[in-house]
């Protein structure tokens, strides 16, 4: 098949005038979260609405302690203990188990099944108000 100068010349314009790929996180790339809240009808707590507020809080506490800013784990959040979003092979869980609240837990490098940290470790974690009120488990 031939393809046009004109075709070619516009492809080449708007690859040399497309902006340049801005910076984006690395815990954004890895991370994922299932749907729940709205769509799920089994969801007791937020996921994919509820990550981007988690994430910004896991990188705010990465900058506190010194890690870089290309530093990841790889997180993954879910609305309920069914795990759609695979919580249990993450290095950083967050698995809901009430209304606005999570079990915490990890596993690291994703070798094995990610051990459980903490029942209700987490309440709004989207929104600045965590708390534990549970013991960790061991
Ligand atoms: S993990 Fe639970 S809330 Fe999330 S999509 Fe699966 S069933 Fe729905």
């Amino acid at each position: 098949m031939q393809v046009s100068k004109w075709f070619k010349n516009t492809c080449y314009a708007a690859l040399k005038t497309r902006e340049q790929p801005r910076f984006v996180d690395p815990l954004n790339i890895t991370a994922m979260a299932c749907l729940a809240f709205p769509l799920c009808p089994l969801a007791i707590t937020e996921a994919e609405r509820g990550i981007p507020g988690i994430l910004k809080r896991i990188r705010a506490v990465f900058e506190k302690v010194g890690l870089k800013y290309n530093e990841s784990v790889v997180v993954r959040i879910t609305g309920c203990p069914n795990g759609c979003a695979r919580p249990y092979m993450a290095e950083l869980r967050l698995v809901g188990d009430g209304p606005n609240s999570y079990q915490l837990g990890g596993n690291q490098n994703q070798t094995s099944l990610a051990q459980s940290f903490m029942d209700k470790g987490f309440e709004k974690p989207w929104k600045g108000g965590s708390s534990s009120t549970s013991t960790p488990q061991p």
